[in-house]
């Protein structure tokens, strides 16, 4: 496919929004609503996120695989999936084939035709059109007309609120969204603007803020910025890249100024829009990030190499969900895979942002450049596939399930081990013992380095849910980056059975079939125990391995 090429200013003004006018931002320190989140639990109402999972014996058979064959489905079968009235509190939010020809209608569940945050069930069709299953997670709490839907709070109002709370910078990255929603929080059904507001800076954040849509309190907010982890602020000198030969794709660009020159994109895929690697120049405003151009084709001067890694990772990770799943890009729909490198000074963390992937170049003392690593690409492209699957909410045990299917994919494309992290160490940090972020194999052997979060727990990565750290959610999101070793173990017992190949081939069905936004770990081990079935069969070697993977670490 031919791609005409656009200027690289084009390029990066097209995804900015530039600067978005705040009134008023005295940004309220969030103590009182940290220490509200702390007391979540206690009034947690159990009915508010009640687990779906109907397996049919005899399976009813319907004409053809539907939205509305889904929801006669669901009419018939109250009494054993526990959803009242489908027709009035369910809405079709997708429909998808998938590659052993099952369709899986996926519905939000909503109330006057507003979504109830998270809810999702699937109804699954085999390919003879007949119902074998239904997952996901129903709000139980939610009768007929216990919710009043109407917000008399407008959107922008909502939005000046957000803004205000998350301390948000004049400059976002992208236009923030809100969508009026029924948030179910602390026990109590909240009609609320969730809005969603990205920016860079010093603390980066993708924030989703539920505002209240007739008092404008804020109810609940979360950082989605799904970063490789704990960031050490050391200062130090950074430099270079493993120097491994790299061979590219590239685009040529003649300017009549500067004559031919050569820049990171490559948009040899078919169907895809490109990989492109952009420069943020080692400052932490996205205003200033241009795709990268050089002069030569050979891209061989130190400052290259963090931008070389970045575009050859990206095409590898892009490779291999495209070979191994059939998914074109992030989306599955061939967006493009931006990624931006140099980002900041001396930063030491690699993120998704919902739109692209930044790399910091480390400190030299703890990291070096991020970008080194395969499995760091992996792992930060892979929440952009979870984004468009389950999309997983990043807090507390799905979280956790968010950051763990991220490293397991990690593993898989950077496959000479079950390590993540072991190529983007500091020779520093190596000599002090720390040669890896995580590992899947061992998790006890690595040690949990921010004394905030190890005081939870043992001090290790969790291997088992008896060393499972109870963590409020005001600290690493209630553990998403310690806890999800625990499914990462799992994965990685699973695999010494069947294989990377089939693990992979289990893991990507468990995730874009199965899996909700509110998913926990229990959930997971359904999900990836039915997968397994789904493609190896019953009472296969597959199953029983993946159904022991889960046993070994206590998930049931
Ligand atoms: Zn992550």
């Amino acid at each position: 496919m031919k791609k005409k090429f656009i200027v690289p200013a084009v390029l990066s003004s097209a995804l900015l929004v530039g600067s978005i006018p705040v009134g008023n931002v005295f940004a309220k320190p969030v103590d009182s609503k940290v220490a509200s989140s702390v007391q979540a639990s206690k009034k947690w109402n159990e009915k508010a996120s009640v687990p779906v999972f109907v397996k049919e014996r005899f399976a009813e058979k319907f004409s053809s695989s539907n939205p509305s064959n889904a929801l006669n489905y669901l009419k018939k079968n109250e009494g054993k999936t526990g959803i009242k009235n489908p027709d009035k509190n369910l809405k079709v939010k997708d429909l998808q084939k998938d590659k052993l020809g099952m369709t899986n209608v996926r519905f939000n569940q909503s109330i006057n035709g507003v979504n109830v945050e998270g809810s999702e069930v699937i109804v699954h069709f085999n390919k003879n059109n007949e119902v074998v299953s239904v997952n996901g997670r129903v709000n139980q709490t939610i009768a007929d007309d216990a919710v009043d839907t109407t917000a008399s709070l407008s959107s922008d109002a909502a939005l000046k609120q957000a803004l205000s709370s998350v301390n948000a910078p004049e400059e976002l990255t992208y236009e923030p969204t809100s969508e009026l929603v029924v948030y179910p929080f602390e026990g109590e059904n909240h009609t609320a603007y969730k809005v969603n507001v990205n920016f860079m800076g010093d603390e980066p954040g993708n924030w989703f803020v539920f505002v209240d849509a007739n008092t404008g309190e804020i109810i609940d907010k979360y950082n989605g910025l799904m970063h490789a982890d704990e960031m050490k602020t050391q200062k130090g000198a950074g430099k270079g890249v493993h120097g491994a030969h790299r061979e590219l794709h590239i685009t040529q660009v003649k300017e009549p100024k500067s004559g031919t020159q050569f820049a990171l994109a490559d948009y040899s895929h078919n169907g895809l829009d490109g990989i492109l690697t952009y420069d943020a120049k080692n400052d932490n405003s996205s205003s200033n990030d241009t795709l990268y151009v050089g002069n030569s084709a050979a891209f061989i001067g130190d400052y290259d190499r963090a931008l070389v890694d970045a575009h050859y990772n990206s095409e590898k990770v892009y490779d291999y969900y495209l070979n191994e799943h059939g998914r074109n890009s992030l989306d599955g729909e061939g967006m493009a895979i931006i990624s931006k490198v140099h980002y900041g000074n001396n930063y030491n963390n690699a993120s998704w942002n919902g739109r692209w992937m930044t790399y910091g170049d480390g400190d030299g003392e703890f990291f070096i450049s991020l970008s080194a690593g395969l499995d760091v690409a992996a792992h930060e492209m892979t929440h952009g596939v979870i984004t468009h699957t389950a999309n997983l909410v990043y807090r507390n045990q799905s979280g956790a399930l968010n950051e763990s299917f991220a490293d397991v994919f990690g593993a898989l494309v950077d496959d000479d081990d079950w390590e993540m992290g072991e190529d983007i160490m500091a020779p520093a940090a190596k000599a002090d013992g720390v040669t890896r972020l995580r590992s899947l194999s061992n998790p006890n052997s690595v040690v949990v380095s921010n004394a905030e979060r190890a005081a939870y727990g043992s001090g290790v990565y969790p291997a088992h849910m008896d060393e499972f750290y109870h963590m409020p959610t005001s600290v690493d999101g209630g553990g998403v980056h310690v806890n999800s070793s625990i499914t990462n173990h799992a994965a990685y017992l699973i695999g010494q059975e069947i294989g990377r190949h089939k693990l992979g081939q289990i893991y990507y069905r468990a995730i874009s079939v199965y899996l909700t936004p509110n998913s926990d770990f229990s959930d997971a081990r359904k999900a990836i125990v039915q997968s397994a079935i789904d493609i190896y069969g019953e009472g296969s070697k597959e199953e029983a391995a993946a159904a022991a993977g889960f046993d070994s670490v206590g998930i049931y």
